[in-house]
């Protein structure tokens, strides 16, 4: 089969011919029809740092899809050829105190789809029973494709109540994006999303935000009086992963505000510890996806007509992946697709 793979140690992927995936006795078997391109892929691709160290090569990469299952492992029963699916790219040990207890977003021994084992950037995944998703019928298969950061984005911006709360997103990238759209789905008030990147902050408008503010010109504090918000943000969800959107956002909270923080810094960030103590704050680290709570809300909200399709801009087939990859690494682009069909 086609595959994109990490070959080397070094920058770059390389398309090329693959054994099948074996399917083992509890595994279903996908051929795979669109994936997504991840940041992470991009830090792959580039083989920086954390990638040198990472990932064991060589490895076919990709953990965001959408296929249909066409073989199934003999322990498998729920699963059926023509199935449409996805996957949680987060294999949980099973057998930690927090994954005995069900809270395998918690377990501390996980293996990565496309990461440490083979990915979904190929015409075929073979994944356990346990990590695959069953989508509604008619599901749109783009949305579907991107099940895996629309999750990122579910798990962070229903972290604390949000129906009826004054919200701010740092960072439009796609999971700000979809963020802002969820929120908005789930009843906040007024959504605030900050960027740097004009074209982003264009598409946070499209996915339902009140404002979209360019943090270049403009600052939070401006907007809260504008909208005559009364002492601050109640929640905010951090989706950049920047010191100074970090600071903009502690600045800018409501006593007792909470905070779900999902954007990876790249290096130490220096708060003033003062504006979490005095002002009661919340901070809530948030890491891939709740194991199955935020699949089933992310299937029930788009059943509910909660469109994230906005965010996707851009789409190329497989043997375009070159060029796929430098639009998504570009910034003028939401989420990029590859389409693996034919
Ligand atoms: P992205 O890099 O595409 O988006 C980040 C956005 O932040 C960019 O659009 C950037 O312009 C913007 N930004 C930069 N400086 C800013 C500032 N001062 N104020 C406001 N915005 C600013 O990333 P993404 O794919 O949307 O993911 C969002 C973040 O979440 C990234 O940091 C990513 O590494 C992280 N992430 C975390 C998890 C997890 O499980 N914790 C999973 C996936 C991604
Ligand atoms: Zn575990």
């Amino acid at each position: 089969m086609k595959a994109l793979v990490k070959d080397k140690a070094a920058p770059g992927l390389w398309l090329m011919d693959v054994p099948e995936p074996e399917v083992g006795i509890n595994d279903v078997l996908v051929h795979v029809q669109k994936t997504g391109i991840c940041g992470t892929d991009l830090h792959i691709h580039s083989w920086d740092r954390w990638a040198q160290q990472t990932i064991p090569v060589p490895l076919v990469i990709g953990h965001e899809f959408v296929g249909e299952v066409v073989e199934v492992g003999s322990n498998v029963n729920d699963f059926r050829p023509g199935d449409v699916v996805s996957g949680e790219g987060h294999l949980v040990c099973g057998r930690c105190r927090n994954c005995m207890a069900g809270r395998r977003h918690l377990c501390s021994r996980t293996e990565g789809v496309g990461v440490t084992r083979p990915g979904a950037f190929a015409e075929y995944l073979a994944l356990p029973m346990t990590n695959v998703w069953h989508h509604a019928p008619g599901v749109d298969r783009e949305v579907a494709a991107i099940f895996d950061p629309f999750g990122n984005a579910v798990h962070t911006a229903l972290s604390f109540k949000v129906l009826g709360e004054d919200v701010l997103i740092t960072g439009a990238g796609p999971i700000g994006l979809m963020a802002a759209a969820v929120v908005r789905h789930a009843g906040a008030r007024h959504v605030v999303v900050t960027d740097v990147n004009e074209h982003r902050l264009a598409l946070a408008e499209q996915m339902g935000a009140t404002r979209a503010l360019d943090v270049r010109t403009a600052s939070v504090a401006s907007v809260q009086s504008e909208l005559r918000m009364q002492e601050g943000f109640d929640v905010g969800l951090e989706m950049s992963g920047n010191p100074a959107a970090l600071r903009d956002m502690l600045a800018n909270m409501a006593h007792g505000g909470r905070i779900a923080m999902l954007g990876i810094p790249t290096e130490e960030i220096l708060v003033d510890f003062n504006e979490i103590v005095f002002n009661m704050l919340t901070l809530k680290g948030i890491y891939g996806r709740e194991m199955y709570e935020t699949w089933y809300a992310m299937s029930v909200m788009v059943e509910s007509g909660l469109d994230i399709s906005p965010v996707i801009t851009h789409r190329f087939h497989y043997s375009e992946f070159e060029q796929a990859f430098a639009t998504a690494a570009g910034g003028r682009a939401g989420k990029v697709l590859l389409d693996w069909t034919e």
